[in-house]
């Protein structure tokens, strides 16, 4: 190939690897773009506590691509990663999450959600990280305790020192922390004894197969007795049908997310969802008062 390019070009790539290469780099660029023009957006997924409330949502990004519609975030956030344009995504996506906590604290029926947010390794030990949060935080003037970052145990993985002091400065202004994936990644026991924590989250695949695989079953139990016993919250992702949702419950899993109640929503469809939920739900409990 060098050759036939004249001598003077050394490729060491295959035209495949080429291909891959450029178009990484075209994403890139289509990143930056995209974030210049606002094209990137918060979609919000209900997260469902025992009495059939919504108390949180996580926040999933989504990128409304002028030509190819509603981008999935696994298409885009690892070469924002790799790039580290995850620095102004992730700075994009703590001050929407932020700002919309603001909006809502003026809504006593909106009042009282959370916001999940995910938290990428490289955002979190980039040395700017701890006072970027500090200053989104100071702009929307919201009650920081609103705000969880979730964390997941790569985050771990990179240095474990590092992860503690800035959760710790991050929890001495109340900011929550989940640890998201629970259980596939490769953090030890011992991690969870260091790291400032108020919540584990059961991986989805655990979740899946709970009713008719006996090991997922025993882990998903192993998890929440986990979490009980270390004094953490716990929230299982990925539910999908009622079976599994009571089973949870049962085992004193408190707080769910999944298709079962809903996919991740424009913010309009999310508040929606609320109003009609509370209608539901109210409308259930005074049912069963009136039948007693
Ligand atoms: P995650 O944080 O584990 O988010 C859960 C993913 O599972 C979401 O996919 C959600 O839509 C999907 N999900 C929720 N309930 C169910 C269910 O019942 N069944 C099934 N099959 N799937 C369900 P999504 O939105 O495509 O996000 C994928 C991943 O992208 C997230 O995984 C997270 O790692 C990453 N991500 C999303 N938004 C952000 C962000 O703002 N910043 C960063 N750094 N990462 C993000
Ligand atoms: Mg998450
Ligand atoms: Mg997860
Ligand atoms: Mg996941």
């Amino acid at each position: 190939r060098a050759k036939s390019a004249g001598g003077h070009a050394v490729q060491f790539y295959e035209p495949e690897m080429q291909i891959a290469i450029d178009a990484r780099v075209a994403l890139e660029s289509e990143i930056q773009l995209g974030l210049k023009h606002g094209e990137f957006e918060l979609y919000y997924q209900p997260q469902i506590d025992i009495a059939g409330e919504t108390v949180a949502a996580e926040a999933l990004i989504r990128w409304r691509h002028p030509r190819r519609g509603l981008v999935s975030p696994i298409e885009f956030i690892p070469t924002a990663e790799d790039s580290g344009l995850i620095m102004p995504l992730g700075r994009f996506v703590l001050q929407a999450a932020c700002e919309q906590l603001g909006a809502w604290a003026g809504d006593p029926e909106l009042a009282q959600i959370s916001i999940a947010v995910n938290i990428s390794a490289r955002q979190f030990h980039h040395p700017d990280f701890v006072d970027d949060v500090f200053r989104v935080l100071d702009s929307s003037a919201i009650d920081p305790s609103r705000l969880v970052l979730e964390l997941t145990e790569s985050v771990l993985l990179d240095s474990i020192d590092d992860a503690v002091g800035k959760m710790a400065m991050l929890k001495a202004r109340g900011v929550r922390f989940s640890l998201d994936d629970f259980g596939t990644g490769y953090s030890s026991l011992y991690y969870l004894k260091l790291l400032p924590l108020d919540q584990l989250k059961i991986d989805q695949r655990f979740v899946g197969d709970l009713l008719t695989d006996a090991n997922d079953a025993a882990i998903v139990c192993t998890i929440i007795a986990l979490a009980q016993c270390l004094g953490l919250g716990v929230i299982a992702e990925g539910v999908e049908c009622e079976q599994a949702s009571d089973f949870l419950l049962a085992h004193q899993c408190h707080l769910q997310q999944g298709h079962l109640f809903s996919e991740a929503l424009e913010r309009e469809h999310f508040e929606t969802f609320l109003q009609c939920r509370r209608a539901d739900v109210c409308s259930r409990y005074n049912g069963q008062a009136s039948d007693s």
